[in-house]
């Protein structure tokens, strides 16, 4: 049994405790591998045949946790999956939480549809799904620019009108 360091990778002696080049607790060497295999058995999971053409959205998971189950289903049934934040999300204040998209290649969209349980022509995303605050601010954002251009449109007639009437006086004096 060899102890490891997990920061170098150095091998040490098995009555050392900590790595002498990064003081980092060693562990035992099997304990490095499980990952490694975790990552190989997903490879081994993925069908070829599920992994060709354009990426598709397939779903829309309600946050991270969500997208990571289902891309686990997916796993299991050969379709590798890409998870995304979904779009219009993007902000600072979903980057850890908000809805997510699952992604898959074009050949595998029709069988990661079917597993899921997602009508290939179901709209994914309703407008209707759209948090208040974003109908909120939209609403908002309109009238202020309404009320932007209505007082340049304003100020620019009662300049005009400034600049006409003093005219008729002036003629009538000559
Ligand atoms: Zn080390």
């Amino acid at each position: 049994m060899t102890l490891v360091c997990p920061g170098c990778g150095r091998h040490h002696a098995a009555d050392e405790r900590f790595c002498d080049a990064c003081g980092v607790p060693l562990v035992h060497h099997d304990a490095v591998l499980p990952p490694e295999t975790e990552l190989r058995e997903k490879a081994r999971k993925v069908r070829p045949g599920y992994a060709e053409g354009p990426l598709t959205r397939v779903a829309t998971a309600r946050h991270q946790a969500e997208a990571e189950l289902l891309q686990g289903l997916l796993l299991e049934e050969g379709i590798p999956s890409l998870v995304r934040r979904s779009g219009g999300f993007d902000v600072p204040d979903f980057l850890a939480a908000g809805p997510r998209d699952i992604v898959v290649a074009a050949s595998g969209a029709d069988a990661a549809r079917e597993i899921l349980g997602v009508p290939a022509r179901m709209p994914l995303r309703p407008p209707a799904a759209r948090p208040a605050w974003v109908r909120v601010l939209a609403v908002v954002l309109a009238l202020v620019s309404i009320l932007v251009i209505a007082t340049f449109v304003v100020g620019a007639a009662l300049a005009q009108g400034a600049q006409r009437r003093p005219s008729p006086v002036a003629g009538a004096t000559l």
